[in-house]
């Protein structure tokens, strides 16, 4: 088959119906399928025939989608979740067990900080962080042979700081440890990781995916290349599943895919729904196009911030003179997006006059749709950490989020003009 470039894939991939059928993919609106041949069943609990059988595991719209995703990043299957913090929950529920640790960059989504810090230590695994600028040296003291996989974003979410893939692949591959990328805010179109050396890519579908904040969902894409067999660093790919009938996970073509739905979304059931899964679809058709308007649109708003006296400094990748900005080039050459950080000149007070004055972005806990909108992490998203927590995590407190989108880049600046006035 033709090797098709993302633009095609994107509104594409996934779905080609069978004559007769809707041209776009259907919501299908069911728990659970037909069958009238108990053997045929009792193959597809085997796992020795595909197909549906009750839509926590899978469903038409749900696959659809996770066929569509699994392209655009060049994986060979994928998982829909029901937002993204879950499908980092089955990711390191797929991955680890009591008294294993992940290592893991600290300037990544507030949420996903509390999950790795907080709530998997009580369950027994350790989040062990590092600065996405340490050497590599500092970095690989950290993996022992308890670390199940090595984490960070893309474009880390709200730092703004660009994953330097190289340093952290070869890491991964020296120790023989999963690379795990959450590649919510730079979206396939921008980069795929996969083809960078990760192993595992999550998205929050809630983001650029769907583009519209019309609904929740999270994607886990596994790459299918990473050798499970008799590994010793993942005794629990290669011993018989007791709970799915002595199945062994390293044996099949995609280990990690599989064990995370046979076992851990069987037992969550933290499943995407085939209503949020079409809209995320119909998103999707659209996310080439968007994703370059926004990466427009935000360059131009730096510049113009950058430049700006109210404004203390600019954190957006592909702003010349950003310190990411070598890494954002090789790794980003399409451009970095909608997100960008800056700081105001001024206390939490400044902060929050600028951002109340604003009349096209609006101030929401939401980033990455089409609308323009703003956030003061903080006191909001990031509010329940410490100060040495904020400050690992890349977050001053000045810093306002703001999220680009697709409208006129002209408004936008006059409307950033005016609200500064009132700084
Ligand atoms: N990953 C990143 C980079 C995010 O920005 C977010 C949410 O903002 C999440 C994961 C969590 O996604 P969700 O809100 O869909 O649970």
């Amino acid at each position: 088959m033709m090797k098709e470039h993302i633009e095609t894939l994107c509104v594409q991939a996934g779905y080609r119906p069978e004559t007769g059928e809707s041209r776009i993919p259907p919501i299908v609106q069911s728990t659970t399928f037909f069958y009238g041949d108990s053997q045929v069943m009792a193959d597809l609990f085997d796992l020795k025939r595909e197909g549906f059988f009750y839509s926590r595991l899978a469903n038409p719209t749900v696959d659809t989608l996770e066929k569509k995703i699994a392209a655009l990043e060049g994986g060979v299957c994928g998982i829909g979740c029901s937002s993204g913090m879950s499908a980092l929950l089955l990711t390191a529920m797929t991955l680890c067990e009591a008294g294993d640790n992940i290592v893991t960059a600290g300037e990544i989504y507030g949420g996903t900080f509390n999950l790795f810090s907080t709530t998997l230590k009580k369950f027994g695994i350790e989040g062990r962080f590092f600065d996405a600028d340490a050497p590599a040296e500092d970095i690989e003291k950290l993996i022992d042979g308890k670390t199940k996989f090595v984490f960070a974003e893309t474009i880390a979410n709200p730092a703004i700081v660009v994953l330097d893939f190289d340093k952290i692949s070869a890491i991964c591959k020296r120790h023989g440890v999963l690379f795990v990328v959450d590649n919510t805010l730079a979206t396939p179109v921008l980069c795929r990781p996969l083809a960078l050396g990760a192993d595992i890519v999550v998205h929050s579908t809630s983001k650029y995916m769907d583009g519209h904040a019309a609904a929740l969902g999270g994607m886990i894409v596994d790459g299918g290349k990473f050798l499970y067999k008799d590994n010793p660093r993942y005794p629990a790919f290669n011993v018989p599943d007791e709970s799915y009938h002595g199945l062994v996970y390293a044996d099949l073509a995609a280990p990690f895919g599989v064990k995370c739905r046979a076992q851990m979304m069987r037992d969550t059931g933290a499943v995407m729904s085939p209503q949020n899964a079409f809209y995320t679809l119909l998103g999707s058709d659209t996310l080439a196009l968007r994703m370059e308007r926004h990466s427009r649109n935000a360059e131009q708003i730096a510049a113009f911030l950058a430049k700006h006296p109210k404004i203390e400094w600019v954190r957006y990748a592909a702003l010349q003179g950003d310190r990411h900005y070598a890494l954002a080039k090789k790794y980003l050459p399409k451009g970095t997006g909608g997100m960008m950080s800056f700081g105001i000149r001024g206390d939490v007070g400044a902060c929050a006059r600028f951002m109340e004055h604003l009349h096209i972005a609006t101030q929401e806990t939401h980033v990455a749709d089409v609308r323009s909108c703003v956030l003061h992490p903080a006191s909001t998203t990031h509010r329940q950490l410490s100060e040495d927590q904020l400050s690992a995590a890349g977050i001053a407190p000045n810093l306002v989020r703001l999220s680009v989108g697709i409208e006129n880049v002209d408004d936008l600046i006059a409307d950033l003009t005016q609200a500064l006035s009132h700084v």
